[in-house]
């Protein structure tokens, strides 16, 4: 069997590991960004209502011409700039991949940064080239200029925030860099609600910027929608390779409703925000553990034995993220989602109890 697998199965994907989802059942989930609220239920009312009368036994609009309007309306995205859609942000990552991938072609991300880039880069064929950020998480500009003139990639992602770092680069860098790579640049705007800049309005100054965005960190996760934008002419070209109904009926329906409400995500976003102030700050108060700044739902930190403090949170039923040997930049840090206010504190007591409890030496 291993025989045949290898024969079959290309050198590349062999070698990858799988995006590893742990089980969450019954856990406290702080480990996937997720926005923790719900939607109130006049919201939800309407939101079955449209499931009931939806006609699910035909394909969606291809087009999502719709959908679109209201995104570009909600989004205030530029008028003469097309939109993408895709099954999620991560399936227009595979579309521009897929599309960029000559012989050779390298795909260009910061590292430690979003592991999708590295991931689908690799299964299209691409070659990955993950420039180190400063130790303090910002952009080393010399560093990917370098890098940037010895590899001439085809893409490079900038991930803005970035995850799993929680900052917002320096714009003036990134335009640096637009400016100097004979490629494109994707601005890839996930964890925009939390943050208070956009490369949106700087869209049209550049021919080689695309911008994405994704609902999922927003409150639509389950969902599944993400949006590429750019000039029509780049994607024209990867419409091409976009399957045809990748973005289901209920997707469109139930997202373009939401969208009728987004005062409403953004109003949780708003909450996700001030409970992150609250989150670092007790965080801080934890003597022993570096919290890292944060634009996005999601804080990063610093303490001894982050790996047995993980596994104890998640013995304790709480789920967050272990970063320690995934970068020599993340070593010993954790990454805790913001969730509701009850869900941090239950975090924060826990953590708490965790690191005053004496070592019991076995
Ligand atoms: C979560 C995330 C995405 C993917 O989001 P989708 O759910 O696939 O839309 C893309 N980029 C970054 C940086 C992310 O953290």
């Amino acid at each position: 069997m291993s025989n045949l697998l290898e024969s079959i199965i290309r050198p590349e994907i062999l070698a990858l590991s799988a995006y590893h989802v742990p089980p969450a059942k019954g856990m406290i989930k702080l480990d996937a960004m997720e926005n923790p609220y719900t939607l109130p239920l006049i919201l939800r009312e309407e939101i079955s209502q449209l499931a009931e009368d939806a006609h699910i036994n035909r394909y969606p609009d291809p087009g999502a011409a719709s959908l679109k309007v209201a995104l570009k309306d909600t989004l205030s995205i530029p008028s003469e700039m097309a939109i993408m859609l895709g099954n999620g942000s991560d399936e227009i990552i595979q579309i521009i991949a897929l599309a960029t991938a000559k012989p050779g072609a390298v795909l260009m991300g910061v590292d430690p940064g979003f592991a999708m880039f590295r991931i689908i880069a690799t299964f299209c064929g691409m070659s990955y080239v993950g420039v180190p950020l400063a130790t303090d998480f910002s952009l080393d500009l010399d560093a990917m200029l370098a890098a940037i003139s010895q590899h001439q990639p085809a893409v490079i992602f900038l991930a803005y925030p970035n995850n799993p770092s929680g900052n917002l680069f320096d714009a003036e860098a990134i335009c640096r860099i637009i400016e100097a790579t004979p490629g494109i640049v994707i601005v890839d705007e996930a964890y925009h609600a939390f943050a208070d800049a956009t490369f949106m309005d700087i869209l049209t100054q550049y021919p080689n910027l695309l911008l994405m965005r994704t609902l999922s960190k927003l409150g639509l996760a389950g969902l599944r929608l993400g949006l590429l934008v750019g000039r029509p002419e780049w994607l024209a070209q990867l419409e091409k390779l976009r399957l045809p109904y990748n973005v289901g009926i209920m997707t469109q329906l139930l997202v373009e409703r939401v969208l009728q409400h987004y005062d409403i995500l953004l109003e949780q976003a708003a909450s996700i925000k001030a409970e992150r102030t609250i989150l670092r700050a007790r965080l801080a108060t934890m003597g022993s553990i570096e919290v890292f700044p944060s634009d996005a739902n999601f804080v990063l930190f610093r303490l001894n034995e982050a790996g047995r403090i993980f596994q104890e949170l998640q013995q304790h039923g709480i789920l967050i993220k272990n970063l320690d040997g995934t970068h020599p930049l993340l070593k010993d840090c954790l990454r805790v989602t913001v969730g509701t206010s009850d869900e941090n504190t239950q975090f924060c007591k826990t953590l708490r109890r965790i690191l005053e409890r004496p070592l019991l030496l076995a």
